[in-house]
């Protein structure tokens, strides 16, 4: 692939490549342990390896950037080598929809932030939204005691929580 790239292209390519410790991913997760919430953090053996996984409440967190994922905020596509691009990034959406698709069936709800969603102007409602959405999973796992997944072993990981 590299080498179907202009040095321009390369470097476009390199600066946006997801990074684990990336600034929105800093902030969901400062934002979280503020709350009180514990994580696990690119979990490799849930398919899509999500960002941030909340194991007790079945809750996977994808912070994708929206280049890459083929946000529909972006318009805007490399000059050059526009195929390329544009199937490179359909193939990371279809390979999204169908780890959704996976993590679901295994009993995992699936929140994905976008990182237009967190800019200054937009953070404060998707971070609520968010919240939102951990205390109802927290009320029904209490209520109905959700399906422990099992077949997930993810406790011999890294616990690499961020911790301020
Ligand atoms: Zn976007």
């Amino acid at each position: 692939m590299a080498d179907r790239m202009t040095p321009e292209q390369r470097h476009y390519c390199m600066s946006r490549i997801r990074s684990e410790d990336t600034r929105p991913e800093m902030l969901v997760r400062r934002f979280l342990w503020k709350h009180g919430y514990r994580y696990r953090l690119h979990v490799k053996s849930l398919p899509g390896k999500p960002d941030i996984v909340l194991r007790r409440l079945n809750v996977a967190v994808f912070i994708n950037g929206c280049f890459w994922h083929g946000h529909e905020c972006q318009s805007r596509m490399p000059r050059s080598n526009t195929a390329f691009w544009q199937d490179k990034i359909r193939r990371n959406c279809e390979r999204d929809a169908r780890n959704n698709d996976l993590l679901r069936t295994m009993n995992w709800y699936v929140f994905t932030i976008w990182e237009c969603e967190l800019s200054s102007s937009k953070r404060d409602e998707t971070l609520n939204r968010l919240l939102t959405t951990l205390r109802l999973y927290e009320v029904a796992s209490k209520e109905y005691r959700l399906p422990v997944n099992e077949n997930v072993s993810i406790a011999a990981e890294n616990d690499v929580s961020y911790n301020p």
